[in-house]
C-alpha cells in the first residue's frame, strides 16, 4: 500500500472519530469541551491573585487533580492553576452516567416547555433537579467552609460547569409541538442539515465554541472575547443579576435564535432533516459568542461570592508552573488506555522493531494485534531516527501524549527524545550513528 494511502485512511479514520465523538457528545453533554474551557479561562482571566490561589487551593482536593497536574505541559504563558481550573470544567460530562458518586445527568440543563407560537411562559417540571438547582446546591457546599473537601472540590467543577451550560440557550428548554408531544429535548430530537449532513439542533449549538482539543487555544480565545465583549458592553450584567434570571435569558434566545420563532424546520430523524437558512449558524454563533462573554464574567462573580476558605491561602508563587508542576506519570503498557490525551511516560522492553516503508512500530513489551499500546513512526519523521532496529531488547521510557486510534492507545514518535534507554546498560547504549 502505498504511504499516501495508509496516511489518508488514517486521516480519514481520525476524522470519522471525531465526528463520530461530535455526535455522541452533541445528545449528552452542553457546549463541547472547548466551549466550557474558554468560559472557565474567562473567569480565571477575571481573577484577582488572591481568587486565582483560592480556586487552585480548593481544587488540590478534586479526585481527578493529579490526572490534570500530570497532563499539564510546562508554558511560560499558561500556567498550572489556569489549566487545571479550565480541565475543572468538563469534569461533570466526563462523569456522566458513570457510575460516579457526583454524577448528576439532569443538573446539565432545565426544560422549561416552549411551545409556538405565542410561547407562554411554562416552570420546568423537576425544579429539585435541574440546573438552576445544581448550581445552588454547588454554591451551598461551597460557602459551608466546613464542609468535606474533596466535595468542595466536586462542587466547584460543577459550578464552572453548570454557568457554562445555562448561557447555552438550548439547555433552558424543550420545544413541544404536534411533532414533539413530549418536547424535542432541547432540540437533541430535531435535526437540520448545516451543510450536506443531518445533525441534531442542539449538537450545532454545542459547537459553536470550538472543537479545539489545545486549551492554549481556548485561553486565547478568551481573551479575545473579553477584548470584544468588555464588561461595560454588556447591559444584561447589570439587569440580570441571579441564575434563574440567565435561564430565561437563554429561554428566549432558543425561542429567538433557537427555533427562529417557531419557523425553523427540522425533522425527526436524520432521513427528514431539513436544511437551515443560510445565516442560521453565522447568527448562532454571534449569539454563542455573546453568552460565553456573559457567562464568564458571571462565573468570576459567582465564585467570588460564593466560594469562601477557612484559612487564608498564600499567594501563588509567580510561575507557578514551574513552582507546582509535578513529575510527568511513568505508567506500563497496559495502563496506557486510561490515559487518552495525556501526556505520560510508557515504561517496558522493546520486543520487537518493525519498519515498513509507510511505518515504523517499535512494539513494548507485547508485539502483534493483541499488543495493549503500539509506538509508531511515520515516514516523514523517520530520517530524525535513522535505523531504530538497534532499540531491541533495551528497556525504554517513551513519552508523549496518548491518542487513541482503533479504539487503542498508542503515541506517535516525531522526535528521538520520545525515547529514553534506561536499565543496566542504560549508559552504555547508543544509536550506532553516535560516536
Ligand atoms: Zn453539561
Amino acid at each position: 500500500m502505498a504511504v499516501r494511502n495508509v496516511r489518508v485512511k488514517r486521516i480519514a479514520s481520525i476524522f470519522i472519530a471525531i465526528i463520530g465523538l461530535t455526535l455522541c457528545r452533541t445528545n449528552v453533554f452542553g457546549w463541547g469541551a472547548a466551549g466550557h474551557q474558554v468560559i472557565a479561562a474567562e473567569a480565571y482571566q477575571q481573577f484577582s491573585p488572591e481568587m486565582k490561589a483560592q480556586v487552585f487551593e480548593a481544587l488540590k482536593a478534586h479526585p481527578d487533580f493529579a490526572k490534570w497536574t500530570n497532563a499539564y505541559r510546562a508554558n511560560a504563558n499558561f500556567d498550572l492553576a489556569a489549566y487545571v481550573f479550565m480541565r475543572s470544567s468538563t469534569w461533570p460530562d466526563e462523569i456522566r452516567r458513570k457510575g460516579n458518586q457526583y454524577d448528576h445527568p439532569n443538573w446539565h440543563f432545565i426544560d422549561y416547555p416552549l411551545r409556538p407560537p405565542a410561547f407562554p411562559f411554562e416552570p420546568d417540571a423537576k425544579p429539585n433537579d435541574n440546573v438552576l438547582f445544581g448550581i445552588a446546591q454547588s454554591e451551598q457546599v461551597l460557602s459551608d467552609t466546613n464542609a468535606n473537601s474533596e466535595l468542595r472540590a466536586a462542587s466547584l467543577s460543577w459550578l464552572v460547569h453548570l454557568i457554562g451550560d445555562e448561557h447555552q440557550p438550548l439547555h433552558c428548554e424543550s420545544l413541544f409541538t404536534d411533532a414533539y408531544p413530549n418536547g424535542d429535548k432541547g432540540g437533541n430530537d430535531f435535526y437540520v442539515k448545516p451543510n450536506q449532513a443531518a445533525v441534531r439542533l442542539h449538537g450545532i449549538w454545542d459547537g459553536l465554541l470550538g472543537s479545539s482539543a489545545n486549551p492554549r487555544t481556548q485561553w486565547n480565545y478568551a481573551i479575545e472575547l473579553e477584548t470584544a465583549f468588555p464588561r461595560k458592553s454588556l447591559p444584561e450584567l447589570y439587569k440580570h443579576k441571579n441564575p434563574k434570571e440567565w435561564s430565561l435569558e437563554s429561554r428566549e434566545l432558543a425561542i429567538e435564535k433557537g427555533y427562529l420563532h417557531g419557523e425553523l424546520k427540522g425533522g425527526m430523524n436524520q432521513e427528514t432533516a431539513v436544511s437551515l437558512p443560510e445565516d442560521y449558524t453565522k447568527n448562532a454563533k454571534a449569539v454563542a459568542e455573546h453568552q460565553a462573554a456573559l457567562a464568564g464574567y458571571r462565573l468570576a462573580d459567582e465564585i467570588q461570592q460564593f466560594l469562601k476558605m477557612g484559612s487564608v491561602v498564600p499567594l501563588l508563587p509567580e510561575i507557578t508552573n514551574v513552582a507546582v508542576q509535578v513529575a510527568t506519570r511513568k505508567i506500563g503498557v497496559l495502563e496506557a488506555k486510561n490515559y487518552y490525551n495525556e501526556a505520560v511516560i510508557v515504561t517496558g522492553k522493546v520486543v520487537q522493531v518493525s519498519t515498513r516503508p509507510t511505518i515504523t512500530f517499535i512494539s513494548i513489551d507485547q508485539t502483534g494485534p493483541t499488543a495493549p499500546f503500539s509506538t509508531v513512526i511515520f515516514p516523514e519523521n523517520s530520517s530524525k531516527f535513522g535505523d531504530v532496529q538497534w532499540l531491541k531488547e533495551h528497556d525504554v521510557e517513551i513519552s508523549g501524549t496518548i491518542q487513541e486510534y482503533r479504539n487503542k492507545p498508542e503515541i506517535i514518535l516525531d522526535s528521538p527524545d520520545q525515547i529514553k534507554i534506561v536499565g543496566a546498560n542504560a549508559g552504555t547504549a547508543k544509536h550506532p550513528n553516535q560516536n
